[in-house]
Order: structure tokens, then C-alpha cells, then sequence
């Protein structure tokens, strides 16, 4: 499983983060929400190695992830996207999620970019599964676009589509319906689902927009100013009056 425990985070002496604990089952979704600036992506950065924890643990099935770098968290099968998607410019959509994929430590090193014939043989595998990630988002006829040709939209479907393919155990979503417009969240939720029923997967996904959260996971954790306020069913939060103070009302 995935355990925070008493995880705090600081920037700048101020606490993003204070002693947070709470845990996510092997093979489930749990849902994170909360308003902004609760912690939700400090939480992610912090397990994903790029926020520095100022104290408490996050492991994954045992091996430490806070604290850890990137590079190395990526490497125990952790898959992240970010809130603000980060996709490189001059870049196709298919060659930034197969830079993704060997990110995830699967296969030679910059053989994507660099296309030396001598890594061919890994250019092959990591467009296989590029091609699969994006085809599971149905991302797939974007593959040959500039990225900053994209729409905010389909630049976020490549972003998953590039965590996705790397082949990921742990997989944190930051965001990823934001911006889509109706048609596109309601696919990526269809699709999203599909792809959780048939991968060996745990994920951790933040999203506002509740229908598309409520769709997908089994249990929900709400931050609120860098603390755990409630942690429940989807049934029991919607029901919990905290929850609805801090974050579902009004
Ligand atoms: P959420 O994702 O729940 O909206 P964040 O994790 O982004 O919240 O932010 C939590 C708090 O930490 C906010 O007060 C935010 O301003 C602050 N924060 C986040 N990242 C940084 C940073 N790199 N430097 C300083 N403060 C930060
Ligand atoms: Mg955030």
C-alpha cells in the first residue's frame, strides 16, 4: 500500500503540510480533495520527489518515496502527472509520452530524442507502449502534432497518457480533467476506468470537479489547510458536515 505517515511539508518555514497520515490500498482509487491551497499537490510533489518533506514518511509497499529523488521514485513504478502540464515544446505529442515511458526508467536513455540507430531496438519499445498509453486515452490521432499545437485539453490527455506509459504500479493524478471541455472529461473518465479494471494499479487522484472524482474512486481523503479533515466513502464525505463546511458547500 501507499502510507503517509505524519508527513509535513514547509516552504519557507510556513507549513503546506503538517503531520498527514493516511494510507491507500493496494489496487484502489482514492480520491484527494480539498480547496486550493490545501496541500493536495504539495502531497504529490512531496511523494514524487519533488518537494522535499521536512518530517514523517510516505513508502510504497515499504521502499521509502519522500525525500527520495525523481529519478529513483520513478524508478520503484511511480507515475505522476502534474496540475500545470509540462509538456516539451518542439516536441510531438507521441515524443513527449515516449520520454515519459523511458523517464520511468524502462528503457535506454534518450534514445527518443536522440534516435541513434544503436538504441533502435528501445526506440521500438518505448513507442509500443507510447502508442498503447495514448490509444487508452484516445489520444492517439494527436500523436503526430506539435505540443504547442494542442489544445489545453488534449496537452493534459498526452500528459496522462505520458505517466501512463511507463508502466506505472503508484500513479498520481494531479488535476487531469482540468480543462477538458464536457465531452473530452466524460471519455477520459470512461476511459480512465477501463484502464484501472485491467492494469495492476494504485492511484491517487485530486480533482475538483466531483462527478469526474465521485466516477472513479473508492475512498476520498480531504485536506484542508495541510491536514487530513475527513477520510470516508464518496457516500460518507458527501454526507460529512466538516467536509461540507470546508469544501462542498456554498
Ligand atoms: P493544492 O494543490 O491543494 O491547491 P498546494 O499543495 O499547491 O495546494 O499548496 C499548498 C500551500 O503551499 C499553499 O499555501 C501554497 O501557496 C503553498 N506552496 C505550494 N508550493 C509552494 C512553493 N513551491 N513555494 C512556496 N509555497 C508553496
Ligand atoms: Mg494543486
Amino acid at each position: 500500500m501507499l502510507e503517509s505517515r505524519y508527513l509535513s511539508v514547509e516552504f519557507g518555514g510556513v507549513a503546506a503540510l503538517a503531520d498527514v497520515t493516511f494510507t491507500v490500498a493496494e489496487r484502489s482509487v482514492l480520491g484527494l480533495i480539498g480547496p486550493n491551497g490545501a496541500g493536495k499537490s504539495t502531497f504529490i510533489g512531496a511523494a514524487s520527489g519533488v518537494v522535499l518533506p521536512s518530517g514523517g514518511t510516505v513508502t510504497w509497499r515499504g521502499a521509502t518515496l519522500a525525500g527520495k529523488r525523481p529519478d529513483q521514485i520513478a524508478r520503484l513504478g511511480v507515475g505522476r502527472t502534474f496540475q500545470h502540464a509540462r509538456l516539451f515544446p518542439g516536441l510531438t505529442a507521441l515524443e513527449n509520452v515516449m520520454i515519459g515511458s523511458h523517464l520511468a526508467g524502462r528503457s535506454g536513455v534518450f534514445s527518443a530524442m536522440l534516435r541513434i540507430p544503436r538504441w533502435r531496438k528501445d526506440e521500438e519499445v518505448l513507442r509500443a507502449a507510447a502508442v498503447e498509453a495514448m490509444e487508452a486515452v484516445h489520444a492517439l490521432h494527436l500523436a503526430h502534432r506539435l505540443s504547442e499545437d494542442l489544445t489545453a485539453g488534449q496537452q493534459r490527455l498526452v500528459a496522462v497518457a505520458r505517466a501512463l506509459a511507463g508502466g506505472p504500479s503508484l500513479l498520481f493524478l494531479d488535476e487531469p480533467a482540468a480543462g477538458l471541455t464536457d465531452a473530452e472529461r466524460e471519455l477520459l473518465a470512461e476511459d480512465l476506468k477501463g484502464y484501472f479494471a485491467t492494469h495492476d494499479l494504485t492511484v491517487l487522484l485530486v480533482e475538483h470537479n466531483l462527478g469526474f472524482l465521485m466516477s472513479l474512486v473508492s475512498r476520498i481523503v480531504v485536506f484542508d489547510r495541510g491536514a487530513v479533515l475527513a477520510e470516508g466513502t464518496p457516500a460518507g464525505i458527501r454526507a460529512d458536515p466538516a467536509v461540507v463546511d470546508a469544501y462542498l458547500g456554498a
